[in-house]
């Protein structure tokens, strides 16, 4: 993990300390690709045999967010969720019902889409954030 070595070591001449907690959940959204709630994150950090006190976790998750290593995705209302930032750009399809994560590339065809937005609003767009909500495959059978 080449890219991560020279962040940590960034993070060290910048003074910030290694925790225990940073470190187990660097490796946890390393491991994982669905975005995951604060309750699943805490969840796996339990199996690994680590407690963080909310406040804790809430701020390690928060440095992460702003150190670039995590995104928050807002999906439902107040629950936060965060996934590995290091990837292809994509976009989540929300399944209202069971509360299921599908992931979804479609940036060829939101490229025309983007080009046509600036040309009619004049507007020069450097990022966008689209998700979908609705009911997965088993849901909308069942
Ligand atoms: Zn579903
Ligand atoms: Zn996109």
């Amino acid at each position: 993990m080449h890219l991560l070595e020279k962040l940590l070591q960034d993070w060290k001449a910048r003074g910030h300390r290694m925790t225990k907690t940073r470190t187990a959940l660097l490796s946890l959204f390393m491991e994982e690709t669905a975005p995951l709630s604060v309750d699943e994150i805490e969840t796996r950090l339990k199996k690994k045999r680590i407690t963080a006190n909310p406040s804790t976790l809430y701020r390690e998750l928060d440095f992460l967010k702003t150190e670039n290593f995590l995104s928050e995705i807002v999906l439902d209302g107040p629950k936060r969720r965060f996934e590995w930032s290091h990837r292809e750009h994509h976009h989540h399809l929300y399944c209202e019902k069971c509360k299921g994560i599908e992931e979804v590339e479609m940036d060829n065809e939101l490229a025309e889409l983007q080009l046509s937005i600036q040309k009619k609003k004049g507007f020069k767009i450097s990022s966008h954030t689209l998700e979908f909500f609705g009911l997965c495959k088993n849901c909308k059978n069942a």
